[in-house]
């Protein structure tokens, strides 16, 4: 496939039933963090692709953050991969939901559900959050505690970012643990508990926002970020929140 790169799976973990981290060796994707490439398998007598953002920092091998979309063309097929397999990977990465399209501000939220953390992690795996900004607040909402990908590497963080970084886990489905907070973002968001457990406030004169995943949360998180000023960023009219929908 011209310009795709084969990949080889070296490295999988699965933090739970249909969510998994794999990591590939070959040729590393040309790619700032926070970009995207397309996964390609041939199935069958077709090439099947779908978009992933890359967990992995730039230059380090190619890391994605997977979740099984049950009936899904292609993702049920990743989750099928053994150590060895290849898959295709774009050498081009695409994208501007990266720190670079982000206005300066004091404060950086990065607000994912899901697999949505993916950029995330990238970002935080470079230099460049830790110089732009003071403080840095990863807000990540999944169904079930095992859903928690990357929360050891983020308390890792924290601990060695101290007081920049602040982690906030939600859980929407089960009894929350100590330090996660039980439901949705736009209930935390209503109810102050999210900037309670963030340490910082909200607001349009020191934050930025970048929100990733499920369009729903995106949808919804909006109007109440209008409310209190926080508008959508565009390069032509500057604002406070930046997203990217995984569909
Ligand atoms: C810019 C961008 C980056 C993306 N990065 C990632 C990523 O890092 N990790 C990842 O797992 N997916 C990511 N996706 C989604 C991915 O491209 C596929 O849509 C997904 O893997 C499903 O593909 P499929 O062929 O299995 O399902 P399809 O047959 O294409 O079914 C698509 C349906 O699956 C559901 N869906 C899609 N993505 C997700 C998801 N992440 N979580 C829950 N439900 C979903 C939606 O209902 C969607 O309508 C990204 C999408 C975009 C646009």
């Amino acid at each position: 496939m011209s310009g795709y790169v084969d990949a080889r799976l070296t490295q999988r973990h699965d933090w739970a039933d249909g969510l998994a981290t794999l990591r590939f060796e070959g040729e590393v994707p040309h790619f700032v963090a926070g970009q995207w490439v397309n996964v390609a398998l041939t199935l069958g007598a077709q090439v099947v692709r779908r978009v992933y953002s890359l967990a992995s920092a730039p230059g380090a091998p190619a890391e994605l953050f997977l979740t099984r979309v049950t009936g899904g063309a292609l993702s049920p097929h990743l989750f099928e991969l053994k150590l060895g397999d290849a898959v295709g990977l774009e050498r081009v990465a695409h994208g501007f939901f990266t720190l670079q399209y982000v206005p300066d501000a004091e404060h950086l939220w990065l607000v994912a559900t899901g697999t949505g953390l993916a950029p995330f992690i990238s970002m935080l795996r470079t230099d460049e959050p830790w110089h732009r900004f003071t403080r840095i607040v990863v807000v990540h909402s999944v169904r079930e505690h095992a859903h928690l990908a990357y929360a050891a590497e983020l308390r890792t963080l924290v601990a060695q970012h101290e007081p920049t970084l602040a982690y906030v886990p939600l859980v929407s489905r089960e009894a929350p643990q100590a330090g996660v907070i039980a439901g949705r973002i736009t209930a935390a968001l209503v109810s102050g508990e999210l900037e309670r457990a963030a340490g910082v406030e909200l607001a349009p004169a020191t934050s930025h926002l970048m929100l990733c995943g499920n369009p729903d949360m995106i949808r919804d998180l909006t109007p109440l970020l209008d409310a209190r000023g926080l508008v959508r960023h565009r390069v032509r009219k500057p604002g406070h929140v930046t997203f990217e929908k995984y569909w």
